[in-house]
């Protein structure tokens, strides 16, 4: 086992599967699954979701919205996605608990870092919805804050994609992936990894990132093992 803690960054696109919009309940579920055996081997897992397949701030800020209003929508369909995935997470038999940046006492706890180590000592899954709690944020950020907040060993980003490549790999046939690249080098060649706010809190804290492809069922599993089948940034 490569890694003790680990923080899984899922896109809210993720969720959509094959539809345009919202929540594949069977993708889901593949999800839960990959989730579920990762957690058995022992490794503690908490995950981070985004909210793009419901809601996104900057795209209605442009429809006309106010952009903190618009935010906040946002950080809710994150909330949306994280009791998707607890359900089906718990439907698998799994342990979890979903914390929240926004109080909502009725459907999820505080987020407390004390209480979400604790939850991972004892072996639950914890889901961390909401954000950062702020406007301005995206998931990518919450990801990496909370990451380094529980002491993760590595933040694992899991996309449709296999890695990193030097062109977008769905347009550009001919693009090379990436094995592994320092923060310095990724920054340098202008790659998205992360938005930079994310990405800025890992290079300072040395937090290691995998982006992986999630879609492939046991890849979550291979990289908690330690095989590198994703493209890792490091410092
Ligand atoms: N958001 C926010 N603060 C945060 C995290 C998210 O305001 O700390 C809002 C923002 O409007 C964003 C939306 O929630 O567009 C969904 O999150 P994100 O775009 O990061 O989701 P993803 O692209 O990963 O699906």
């Amino acid at each position: 086992m490569q890694y003790k803690r680990v923080l899984l960054k899922l896109s809210g696109e993720s969720l959509m599967g094959k539809k345009d919009y919202g929540i594949d309940q069977d993708m889901v579920a593949q999800y839960a699954e990959d989730i579920k055996a990762v957690a058995k081997s022992g490794v503690e897992v908490a995950i981070v979701i985004g909210g793009g397949n419901i809601y996104r701030g900057l795209e209605a800020e442009k429809g006309g919205m106010d952009r903190v209003q618009a935010d906040y929508m946002g950080m809710l369909a994150t909330v949306i996605n994280s009791m998707a995935l607890q359900d089906a997470l718990e439907n698998t038999g799994m342990k979890t608990r979903l914390l929240s940046a926004i109080n909502m006492e009725q459907i999820c706890e505080p987020f407390i870092r004390r209480r979400a180590i604790r939850h991972l000592e004892k072996g639950r899954i914890v889901i961390f919805g909401a954000g950062t709690g702020n406007p301005y944020f995206t998931t990518d950020t919450a990801a990496s804050l909370r990451a380094i907040e529980i002491e993760a060993d590595v933040v694992l980003k899991g996309t449709r994609v296999d890695g990193i490549y030097t062109a977008d790999p769905e347009i550009v046939k001919d693009a090379v992936r990436f094995d592994n690249l320092t923060y310095t080098e990724a920054y340098e060649k202008g790659l998205k990894v992360m938005d930079m706010t994310a990405f800025t809190l890992c290079q300072e804290n040395k937090l290691p990132i995998i982006v992986f492809d999630m879609n492939k069922k046991g890849n979550f599993m291979k990289i908690t093992q330690g095989e590198l089948i994703g493209t890792l940034v490091h410092a």
